[in-house]
């Protein structure tokens, strides 16, 4: 039974369908008993029961095929060792989260972060990509959700026991549990041990305060999941951050992996990685100092930003930051010079106040937003920390967050895939949605698959429901009722996500009888499955979903609106592939990404949802519906009863009537079209492993490019490029730009010569260290640049301690034109030249009418 153990060790079970098969036949009850977790289940079934199994031939055969397929998915060269050929790619990646959902078993996520990081690892895996994590292990999770019997959500936070999940504990070579430990203030100091979980190819590094040699307070530290005070959030986030960069070193040298080249630091938290790296380099061998320190840290450093609310940012007390970081000494670097990297130095910021997200940007080479949009409205939010460039020149960029397809795809709709795929052919290319004429699936079939996954879904919302009543202290006689609700043949819409006010939960109840008018149609008839937590802390959210429980419970709609206790990755399996029509209504444009939308088109199920996160980009007209938003409506109230009446309007003239339009055998032909279309191009596009694989090309390898070369031993690179940042920082303020003359009308047309010339005043600066530059572009009539060119101008010599520059060029768009001249740092080891915020552009003179456009704050 050694197999059994193997393939209950690598959570490689939680996404590989026929190992989960496999232990569910070996004995369905206790596997339903267990949660569906192969380590309690090999820990609950009785040792008989395990001799009779490994006596039976067939099931020893059946196991060790598994196995040789487990070993054979962790070793084969995979996409990045075969066909991703860059020499610049990293040898080993570390991706840095809070939180990481990979499986319900595992409770350490609290929702759509956490299973992105989850999604992420797991992608990885089937790609090949070096990567490992780096987490923490809460005792409790996240917290459980019921319900009171008012409708109101109560928490309770059931303990897990790692001993019985698949996790081993890092150990030293004699033996004995390897630690790291952080001081803390009043020289006390914090302890962990580290958890390792497999995630397929991935190590996942997890961090547990839980041990005797702490005391009871630090103990503490990792029991939940963002709960908790302001000083046990800090103690959380220097434990993952600081003790998670000491947990890579000990996993690398006692088990020989590589060290991380690239570290992703995903989302704020765990910002303070980079502390520790400065530390590391400064007390090392080659004794860094602080500036040259920070640039080989930035050089291997991503960030990632998720969240475009700004409750959503982490942000300490200045006092408070001091007193934790002035526990961790670095000799030749004070506490005010760590601070300074997260204060919000800047027009609106807060002095004092230390910003993870400032310092996770400032300490990165490159960052990135989740969504196209949301890499916009990153930019714009954190303008400040670049206000010498145009909002458009902000160094964020975007990569659109993806699902892991076999995690979220469900099991009917993947064999049923199967059934009309060549032998070989990948699964992302979706071409078994192709006409049934050219062999793809029949509408039909498909149709039939959609009424089983509904089924599927009405059954356990019955049970979910019956059973939360049970809880709120109904007695089994009165909910007879229960069995009864939803119905496997009516359109059903589903809502589930955490429940922060953005997302707006209650919109659909914004007027309650328009909402039961159409949940009760004779003819096309509605229902809504509903669910979500709120942070308990979050007063508003627990109140919206009393709210909605409250309407659910009615007895006119009880039996078409049902809202299901705890949100968890179980339920999000069955019911995401369950529903018709996936309903998403955040307040635009503050829903980064969300990704439930992606799992359910990877089933078939259509997206209702306001034009934000990934639906701004991927929505076609004809792959599900946009609510309509009311962009410019500043009253809250007023906004949400528009969209609100925009929803119900959709749901009742558009949604319905398609579902219902049905032929002569009963199919809704329409509709199946949009199902099919939304597989074949959005199947592709929202994959988890699209997602990896542009993070490694377009961003780990960059990254780890730069940081090779500043990470090489001597750090001489480095040294140099930390005193050209100095050395241009104090020179700046002699830069100027005196002269501007430009041959080019306003009213110039395309291919016509345009001709620039610039004297520039560089103090102590030689050209070879800046780029002076022509920001050229269309005015519009308010006086700014619609859309510009940036060019370098050459210096053709020196006149009186002026650098003469000039260009020419040949226009490309049609006018009227402006231009703007300026003055930015230039360095070949710096990722850009905005990676300074330094730019000198030229005074608005007079006697120069075309510098005319507004550019930059
Ligand atoms: C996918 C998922 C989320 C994320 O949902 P969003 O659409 O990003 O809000 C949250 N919780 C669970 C359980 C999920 O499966």
């Amino acid at each position: 039974m050694k197999p059994l153990a193997n393939l209950a060790q690598n959570l490689r079970w939680s996404w590989h369908r026929p190992t989960r098969d496999f232990f569910a036949s070996l004995d369905p009850q206790v596997w339903d008993e267990v949660g569906h977790d192969p380590v309690a289940f090999l820990g609950s079934v009785s040792t008989e029961k395990l001799a009779e199994l490994s006596a039976n031939p067939d099931i020893v055969n059946q196991a060790q095929e598994l196995d040789r397929g487990l070993s054979d998915y962790l070793s084969k060269p995979l996409w990045f060792e075969s066909e991703f050929n860059n020499a610049d790619k990293p040898k080993a990646i570390a991706y840095f989260s809070a939180e990481f959902g990979i499986t319900a078993v595992l409770p350490q996520y609290s929702g759509g972060l956490g299973i992105l990081a989850g999604d992420h690892l797991k992608s990885a895996s089937d790609l090949g990509v070096p990567i490992i994590g780096v987490g923490l292990l809460y005792q409790a999770g996240y917290f459980r959700q019921s319900l009171t019997r008012e409708g109101w959500q109560r928490e309770s936070y059931p303990v897990i026991d790692p001993d019985n999940l698949p996790l081993s504990l890092l150990r030293q070579q004699d033996g004995s549990p390897a630690y790291v430990s952080i001081p803390l203030p009043d020289r006390r100091t914090l302890w962990a041990q580290i958890w390792v979980a497999k995630v397929g190819r991935i190590p996942l590094l997890l961090l547990d305060s839980d041990v005797a040699k702490n005391d009871e307070a630090t103990r503490l530290v990792t029991d939940r999941l963002y709960g908790g005070s302001k000083d046990h959030r800090m103690e959380q986030e220097l434990l993952l951050g600081v003790g998670g960069v000491k947990a890579l070193r000990l996993f690398s040298e006692l088990t020989g992996a590589p060290t991380p080249e690239v570290y992703h630091c995903n989302e704020g938290h765990a910002g303070f990685m980079a502390v520790e790296r400065i530390r590391e380099l400064m007390n090392g061998e080659e004794r860094l100092d602080f500036g040259t320190a920070i640039e080989a840290v930035r050089s291997g450093t991503l960030f990632t930003t998720h969240t475009p609310v700004p409750a959503g940012i982490d942000r300490f007390d200045r006092g408070l930051a001091q007193r934790y970081l002035s526990a961790i000494e670095i000799p030749g670097v004070t506490t005010d010079q760590i601070l300074s990297l997260g204060a919000e130095s800047y027009e609106g910021g807060d002095p004092n106040v230390f910003n993870m997200a400032v310092f996770g940007l400032r300490m990165a080479r490159m960052a990135n937003g989740v969504a196209k949009l949301h890499g916009k409205v990153s930019r714009g939010m954190f303008h400040s920390l670049w206000p010498n460039f145009d909002v458009t020149e902000v160094p964020i960029t975007s990569i659109t967050n993806g699902v892991h397809g076999p995690t979220w795809t469900d099991g009917r709709l993947a064999e049923l895939a199967r059934g009309h795929q060549d032998p070989g052919e990948h699964v992302n290319t979706y071409r078994w949605v192709r006409p049934a004429s050219e062999g793809g699936v029949s509408d039909e079939e498909l149709w039939q698959l959609r009424r089983d996954l509904r089924l599927q879904l009405v059954k356990d919302a019955r049970r979910r429901v019956k059973a939360s009543w049970l809880e709120r202290g109904a007695s089994p006689a009165e909910l007879a009722w229960c069995d009864e609700i939803l119905d496997p043949d009516t359109l059903t819409i589903g809502f589930a996500r955490r429940v922060p006010t953005y997302k707006r939960l209650t919109l659909m109840i914004n007027d309650p009888e328009r909402l039961a008018a159409i949940l009760t149609n004779k003819d096309r008839p509605v229902q809504i499955i509903v669910a979500g937590k709120s942070h308990p802390d979050d007063e508003q959210g627990v109140s919206l979903i009393q709210q909605l429980v409250h309407f659910a419970d009615q007895h006119g709609v009880r039996d078409r609106i049902a809202f299901l206790p705890n949100y968890d990755m179980d339920m999000a399996q069955i019911l995401m592939p369950g529903v018709d029509v996936w309903l998403n209504n955040p307040l635009r444009p503050l829903e980064a990404s969300g990704t439930s939308g992606m799992k359910c088109a990877l089933n078939g199920a259509l997206n209702l949802s306001i034009l934000d996160g990934w639906w701004d980009e991927l929505y076609d007209g004809r792959n599900g519906w946009a609510i309509p938003t009311a962009d410019g409506v500043d009253d809250p109230v007023r906004r949400d009863q528009i969209e609100a009446a925009g929803l119900y309007d959709l749901i009742e003239n558009t949604v319905a009537p398609r579902f219902y339009d049905r032929d002569e055998n009963g199919v809704p032909r329409h509709w199946m079209e949009m199902v099919r279309h939304t597989l074949a191009t959005l199947g592709p596009q929202v994959q988890a492993q699209r997602m990896v694989s542009e993070y490694v090309e377009k961003l780990y390898t960059p990254v780890a490019a730069s940081s090779r070369r500043l990470n090489a031993l001597g750090h001489s690179d480095t040294r140099s490029l930390a005193d050209y940042k100095a050395r241009v920082r104090s020179a700046w303020p002699q830069i100027s730009v005196n002269h501007v003359v430009s041959e080019v009308g306003d009213t110039a047309t395309v291919g016509d010569e345009a001709s620039f010339f610039a004297d520039v005043q560089l103090g102590n600066l030689r050209p070879e260290d800046v780029e002076v530059q022509v920001v050229f572009g269309r005015v519009t009539p308010d006086d700014t640049i619609s859309s510009f060119q940036t060019l370098p101008m050459n210096c053709v010599g020196e006149e009186n301690g002026l650098f003469k520059y000039q260009l020419v060029t040949t226009l490309k768009q049609a006018g009227p034109y402006g231009y703007l001249v300026r003055v930015v740092p230039h360095n070949d080891m710096m990722a850009g030249f905005t990676e300074l915020g330094l730019a000198t552009n030229a005074e608005r003179a007079s006697d120069s009418p075309e510098v005319h456009f507004n550019f930059g704050s």
